[in-house]
């Protein structure tokens, strides 16, 4: 078992308003190599009830842990010090850079999947992700969900979870090109899901699959235009 990098302490400060409930996890150490989170992950926990969640990312034998989890109810609770490097992300890149845990905040919403994320949850995390974007300088592109810097490993956030709605208030950003691409083609697919930050080398279904679940979850059948233009700037290019 990795030893964890300090002693959990029992409160620590939290600068986050209104104050989360500090339910400290042992499952954490110390960033690697001087690194600041640049990103913000968002999670769902796949799991029945967040009091399960909450014991699971706080055990010891499980060594995962988020800095923050966020109820259906829109109870917040903080685990992990945001200075401190949670356990969350896993094997997974972003923009090309690894260790994605040393370079980010980890935001579990207890949801399993299958469900619509409740409008107090939403809004607890839209209270929540201004504050952490001002305290580290992250900008609206650097709120990524799991499935992002992990196609086809994870899945999370998933198709329920309404990114337009972070899109709108500044908390999430759309695509990376201002360009509308001539034709369907796997290489610009690739090369604009590339821009985006989607650097893993997955294979074009797995890739799609994760582009789909950020920008159009409701699409389906083969790689279409309308694949492509969900990586513009463009909002609700069609
Ligand atoms: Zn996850």
């Amino acid at each position: 078992m990795p030893a964890a990098g300090t002693r959990a302490r029992s409160a620590v400060p939290s600068t986050t308003k209104p104050a989360p409930i500090w339910h400290a996890s042992p499952n954490f150490g110390p960033r690697r190599d001087g690194l600041t989170p640049t990103l913000i992950v968002l999670h769902y926990t796949a799991m029945d009830s967040a009091q399960a969640a909450l014991e699971r990312l706080c055990d010891p034998q499980a060594e995962v842990s988020a800095h923050y989890l966020i109820g259906s109810d829109g109870t917040l609770w903080q685990m992990v010090r945001e200075e401190d490097r949670a356990w969350h992300a896993g094997a997974g890149e972003w923009h090309g850079q690894t260790d994605i845990n040393s370079r980010s905040i980890g935001i579990e919403l207890d949801n399993t999947g299958a469900h619509p994320f409740s409008d107090l949850q939403m809004a607890v995390l839209e209270t929540l992700l201004p504050q952490i974007m001002s305290r580290w300088a992250i900008p609206p592109e650097g709120v990524i969900g799991h499935s992002d810097m992990a196609p086809g490993r994870k899945s999370d956030p998933g198709a329920k979870f309404d990114w337009q709605r972070l899109e709108r208030q500044g908390l999430a950003a759309a695509g990376a090109t201002q360009t509308t691409p001539a034709g369907i083609s796997c290489e610009n697919f690739r090369e604009l899901a590339r821009a985006a930050g989607f650097t893993a080398d997955v294979p074009n279904e797995t890739l799609l699959a994760a582009i789909r679940l950020r920008y159009r979850p409701w699409g389906t059948g083969p790689l279409s235009l309308a694949d492509i233009k969900a990586l513009s700037l463009a909002p609700n290019a069609t």
